[in-house]
Formats: structure tokens, C-alpha cells, sequence
């Protein structure tokens, strides 16, 4: 296993991380963690409503279960707390805008798991504005809670979770300099992220990555890849999907909620690579998605386009469809494709090419021209 910094923090994390989402039991849950900590994973990311049924029996009993007599000492557990406005479900870690209700989810937390500190605690899923209000403004904040909590000791490093924009992201930390890390959903389809790694890198901030396999959609396999680069024919995309993460410096550790072993050890292998995907492979791959797409950027999830339609299209979720099977060739989601020409709502035949998306890309890119291939590639798999 290969480690990295988190940013300046001090703390060397395994390059794969342990999620803890996905387990189907308790006794899941033990049997992965325990090869996990065998192949040498320390970074541990947990969620308080992860598997939820009781306050006793959810994702964080179970790692706590898990870990107990293990040597703390090499493990890095990074818990969190989701920041909302609204009625808060304290056990859960849900819904949390005051700085008592943080410093209960830390107490809770931290009986769960059986342990006396965190090494990271986040704000979980800070992804919009009021999201951020409701965590970290005014003294009576979460983000109050979390400082003192880090002051008693009981939280090492603070750092949040997003699915934000990158401008909203990098507001943030711009705003709050004590947040020493992030996580960010980002994989070689979902490149929007890539200015707030730069600033990470830069700034000493560590970087979590989630969504490494875009739920599972980035595997399997397809030739094309191996076109452009011919040192990756025959490597599964879920292999390439993460050397493409680990090779970039900002990264710290990707986490991904494995519940199988054969996948805990076929990404520990990868994740034990010195070099995953040198700096020069790395820019000829992301060179090579502009030939693909006809020397077009692609999209890259940024999302600015968002609510834009006046047909009600959401064109990040359709043109990120798009790129897998007609640019990269992967076809785990050719089901959903083939079910867009029946779903009213999402069908890019609608289209009417009035510009509204383009005017707010920042890409200039043509989007009417992609819905127009959708509807081709949704034909053509509807027919085969
Ligand atoms: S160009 Fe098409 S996808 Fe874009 S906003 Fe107009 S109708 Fe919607
Ligand atoms: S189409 Fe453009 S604005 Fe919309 S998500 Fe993709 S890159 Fe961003």
C-alpha cells in the first residue's frame, strides 16, 4: 500500500481509503475491515446514517465492532455530521445547525466507534449555500462545536464533504483557512473538481476523493481506452478509473465502499502501484477524451448549466451518459440510456437547440448537437 500527506495536517493516509457505506451487514462489515487492515488501508471514513436501523446498530457500530483491539494508532477515522437548516435527527447525524446538536453527534460518535478521538471530523454533504449557513455561521454553529471539539482533543483535523460547485467549494475554504481537507466526488467523467484540487495542492490542504467509480458505472470494460494509449489494453475500467485518481498529486486517498474482498484486493494491488498513472499518461489520457469527442472538451459535471432548460432537461446528468457510452465506450449504463426515450421528463428528443444551456457553459460546448446524438444512440440501443 502506497501513503500519502493530507495536505499539511502531518498525517499519512493509505492512498485507499475504507468506506463504510456500502457494508450489507454487521458481519460484512467485520470480514472486509479485517482484510482492509490487513492489506494495510488506514484512512477510515465514516457516516453516523450509514445503515442506520438504531443507535446501536448502524455503519459506525459496526466499524467500532470491527476495530476493536486493532492498533488505533495506524488508523485514521474521519467521522461527520451533516449540516442542514430544519428539524435535526440528532442520532443520525442529520440535519444539524447548532453547536450543542454538533457536539452531541461527536459524543455519539465517538461511543459508537469506541474511541477516544478522530482524527478528521467533517461537515458531511456541505453542498449548497444554507448548507454552509447552517454549519458554520453565527457562534451557536456545528462549526463552533467542531473547533472545540478539536481544542478538548477529540477531533484532530476539521474538513467537510461536498457535492458543490467548485466556486462554492473554494469559498469555503477560502472562508474557514481551519479546514484542513476535503472530499469531493470526481472521477475521470466528473472532472469539475480539478480547480479545487489545484488549490489544495497549493495550499496544503488534503484531498478525499469519493464517487471513484461513479456508483459503479466506471467498470467493466472497453477498447477504447487502449486506441489512444495501447499500454492500457485489456486493464478493466474500474483499474484505469483509479489510476487516473491516483495519479494526480492532490490526491490524498480514495475512498470507496467496497463489500466484496475480491474488490477490497484488486484495488489495494492498484492502490500499491508506486506510480499508478504518471503525470505524462495522465495528460495524454485526459488528451485523448478530446479526440474522442471530435476535439470537443467534454463535460465535465460542472453543473452550471443546471436548471437552465425550459423543457426541464437536466443536461449534466444526460451529456455524462452520453460521454460513457459513445466517448469511452463503457456500457454499464446503456440500461438507462435505453430508458430515456420513455421517460417524459428527461428525454433529450425534446430539445428545442434554444442555447439557454450554452450561454452557461463554460465550455461553449454544443449541447443541442449532443442531445441530437443521444436521441441517435438511444435509438440505435433501442433497436439492437
Ligand atoms: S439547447 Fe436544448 S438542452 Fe439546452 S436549454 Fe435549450 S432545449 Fe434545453
Ligand atoms: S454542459 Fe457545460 S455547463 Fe453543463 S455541466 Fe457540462 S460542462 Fe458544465
Amino acid at each position: 500500500m502506497q501513503y500519502r500527506p493530507v495536505g499539511d495536517t502531518g498525517v499519512m493516509v493509505s492512498a485507499l481509503g475504507i468506506g463504510t457505506m456500502r457494508f450489507k451487514s454487521r458481519e460484512n462489515a467485520a470480514e472486509i475491515i479485517e482484510r482492509e487492515l490487513e492489506l494495510g488501508l488506514t484512512y477510515c471514513d465514516i457516516g453516523s446514517a450509514y445503515s442506520y436501523k438504531a443507535f446501536d446498530d448502524n455503519a459506525e457500530t459496526w466499524v467500532g465492532a470491527a476495530i476493536a483491539g486493532k492498533d488505533r494508532s495506524k488508523m485514521a477515522l474521519s467521522a461527520k455530521a451533516q449540516p442542514r437548516k430544519g428539524e435535526p435527527q440528532v442520532d443520525r447525524g442529520l440535519g444539524i445547525n447548532s453547536r450543542d446538536q454538533m457536539a452531541q453527534c461527536i459524543e455519539n460518535s465517538l461511543k459508537r466507534v469506541g474511541v477516544e478521538h478522530f482524527d478528521f471530523y467533517q461537515l458531511w454533504d456541505m453542498s449548497a449555500q444554507d448548507h454552509f449557513e447552517a454549519g458554520c455561521e453565527g457562534d451557536d454553529s456545528p462549526l463552533t462545536a467542531m473547533r472545540e471539539a478539536r481544542e478538548q482533543g477529540l477531533v484532530k483535523h476539521m474538513g467537510f464533504t461536498s457535492h458543490g460547485s467548485a466556486d462554492d467549494i473554494l469559498s469555503w475554504l477560502q472562508q474557514v483557512p481551519d479546514f484542513r481537507f476535503v472530499t469531493v466526488y470526481y472521477n475521470f467523467n466528473d472532472r469539475y473538481p480539478e480547480r479545487v484540487l489545484d488549490y489544495c495542492l497549493d495550499n496544503g490542504i488534503g484531498v478525499a476523493i469519493m464517487g471513484p467509480l461513479r456508483g459503479g458505472l466506471l467498470t467493466g470494460e472497453s477498447d477504447v481506452f487502449a486506441e489512444m494509449l495501447p499500454e492500457l489494453a485489456g486493464m478493466p475500467v474500474q483499474e484505469i478509473a483509479l489510476r487516473f485518481l491516483l495519479g494526480s498529486p492532490a490526491v490524498s486517498t480514495v475512498i470507496s465502499g467496497m463489500n466484496e474482498i475480491a474488490h477490497v484486493e484488486e484495488n489495494a494491488r492498484v492502490a500499491s502501484l508506486e506510480d499508478p498513472m504518471p503525470a505524462e499518461q495522465r495528460e495524454r489520457f485526459i488528451g485523448a477524451f478530446r479526440r474522442f469527442s471530435q476535439g470537443q472538451d467534454l463535460c465535465t459535471a460542472c453543473r452550471y448549466c443546471a436548471g437552465k432548460c425550459p423543457e426541464g432537461l437536466y443536461v449534466p446528468h444526460l451529456l455524462g451518459l452520453l460521454q460513457l457510452n459513445d466517448v469511452f465506450g463503457i456500457h454499464t449504463a446503456d440500461d438507462q440510456i435505453r430508458g430515456l426515450a420513455g421517460n417524459e421528463r428527461a428525454n433529450p428528443a425534446k430539445c428545442v437547440a434554444c442555447g439557454a444551456c450554452i450561454e452557461a457553459c463554460p465550455q461553449d460546448l454544443d449541447i443541442p448537437g449532443r442531445m441530437e446524438r443521444l436521441t441517435v444512440v438511444i435509438a440505435e440501443l433501442n433497436q439492437a
